[in-house]
């Protein structure tokens, strides 16, 4: 499934926006405007990186902050005004993992998810082997096999497939997947990862037949469900 995003901000246009933007990135994002009642949203939707507003009414963001690192280490990114460079240092120090300050674009705030949701679970090790139905896919070796047959693949369409499998259930947008095989995305260029993705389940389905591999997810992106993984 899609990962998820608390963004905690009680300014309803200003989380609104951030959540709009995320969504429209392929994530899954939630909205909780009371810094009170954050660490409950939190241990409810159970997020996978929280978007955290300093400047919130009746609990300072820092407090939440604190609650949120005494109980987990999800991902948290800062949003700051001008001027809080002092409450931004502590931020830091109580372990949020990046700041954004205001006014922002949410194409920024998009990016920064992206990058610190990459930073952190990169740093979990990979599985290197990921079965798909017949499809086998060595990570670790750049080989992609479907029963007993080696597939030819190119660079970016490996990268691809290895992108889809190292988040396995999860929808990739095809943004997410630009960034994987070439480190930057432009959103002109998302129809080539269509015709990558085209490509690969021509070249699945003539070992594999008919058997659905690379799941699309209508307006959002695509998805693996390996069966297994393995070292
Ligand atoms: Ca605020």
């Amino acid at each position: 499934m899609a990962q998820k995003i608390l963004i905690i901000e009680d300014e309803h246009q200003i989380a609104r926006l951030v959540r709009l933007y995320l969504e429209k990135a392929g994530y899954q994002a939630v909205e909780c405007h009371d810094g009170k009642r954050a660490i409950f949203a939190f241990r409810h939707e159970k997020p996978d990186l929280v978007i955290l507003d300093l400047n919130l009414p009746g609990s300072d963001g820092l407090d939440v902050c604190r609650s949120l690192r005494r109980e987990s280490d999800v991902p948290v990114i800062m949003l700051t005004a001008r001027g809080e460079e002092a409450d931004r240092l502590i931020g830091l120090e109580l372990g949020a993992d990046d700041y954004i300050v205001k006014p922002f674009s949410p194409r920024e705030v998009v990016a920064r998810v992206r990058a610190v949701l990459r930073r952190t679970t990169r740093s979990q090790s990979p599985p290197e082997l990921v079965r798909v139905g017949s499809l086998t896919l060595d990570l670790a070796g750049y080989r992609a096999s479907v029963g007993e047959h080696e597939l030819t693949l190119t660079p970016s369409e490996f990268e691809i497939l290895g992108a889809l499998a190292r988040n396995p259930g999860r929808v990739l947008s095809r943004q997410q997947l630009l960034e994987e095989t070439q480190g930057v995305a432009y959103e002109g260029y998302e129809r080539t990862i269509d015709q990558h993705i085209k490509n690969l389940r021509r070249k699945i389905e003539d070992e594999a037949g008919q058997e659905r591999i690379i799941h699309t997810v209508h307006g959002v992106g695509y998805r693996l469900d390996p069966a297994e993984t393995g070292g």
